[in-house]
């Protein structure tokens, strides 16, 4: 189980603030594990038993693609920091107010250390203009926010624009975002501890602020 002298760190921002980039390089750098709530839960089915209600609930939900309530999350949010004996970095987590307070008290109930908040903080304008304008490598599907790079900085392909997301399912995204960010982040400057990092640099720059702040 981790323990008090390991760190739990929780990352939040809107889409095309980088948030992954650094939830990366930052794991790399502390050795932590990476916690994505939806690649557990898809672990969870792979070895669940579905005779059991629980897990058959949890399947009929996950295949209407409808998010598991806030108890099954919890849950197996437990479950990990039983297991895991680290750094902990959670991607997206917590998404809400009661999501956070039931979290916080797991980690008293577990006597963990209790987790500190991360926000890669980022406009709306900006989010729109990276995700609906960023470029993709035609060759290696690397990604770049940079709207103007032309040739992939990892294979030297093309990079092209993607026309998957649109400007309204973004804007919907990003209205969705918001509120959750907020609640979270007050909760955890009223408990806990927050880090808002201006996420308008270059990923360096960006990196070079997370560490910073949490020294
Ligand atoms: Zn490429």
């Amino acid at each position: 189980m981790t323990n008090t002298n390991n760190k739990i760190y929780c990352f939040l921002g809107l889409p095309g603030s980088g948030k992954g980039t650094q939830i990366e390089i930052l794991s790399k750098k502390l050795n932590a594990s990476v916690i994505s709530i939806g690649e557990e839960i898809r672990e969870e089915l792979e070895s669940a038993d579905f005779n059991d209600p629980f897990y058959k609930t949890m399947k009929s939900l996950y295949d209407q693609g409808v998010p598991q309530p806030d108890e099954v999350v919890i849950d197996i949010v437990k479950k990990r920091l039983q297991r895991i004996n680290n750094h902990i970095i959670f991607d997206n987590f917590p998404f809400s107010h009661n999501q956070a307070d039931l979290f916080f008290s797991i980690c008293k109930e577990l006597n963990v250390s209790f987790p500190e908040l991360i926000v890669i903080d980022i406009t709306p304008e900006t989010s729109i203009r990276r995700i609906v304008y960023r470029k993709v490598c035609a060759d290696c599907s690397h990604i770049s926010s940079d709207t103007d790079v032309e040739i992939c900085e990892k294979c030297g392909g093309a990079m092209v624009t993607r026309a998957d997301d649109n400007e309204e399912t973004v804007k919907e995204r990003i209205k969705n975002y918001l509120p959750r960010i907020k609640e979270v982040e007050n909760y955890f400057s009223n408990f806990g501890q927050v880090y808002i990092i201006d996420g308008n640099g270059t990923i360096e720059e960006v990196a070079n602020l997370v560490q910073e702040k949490i020294k």
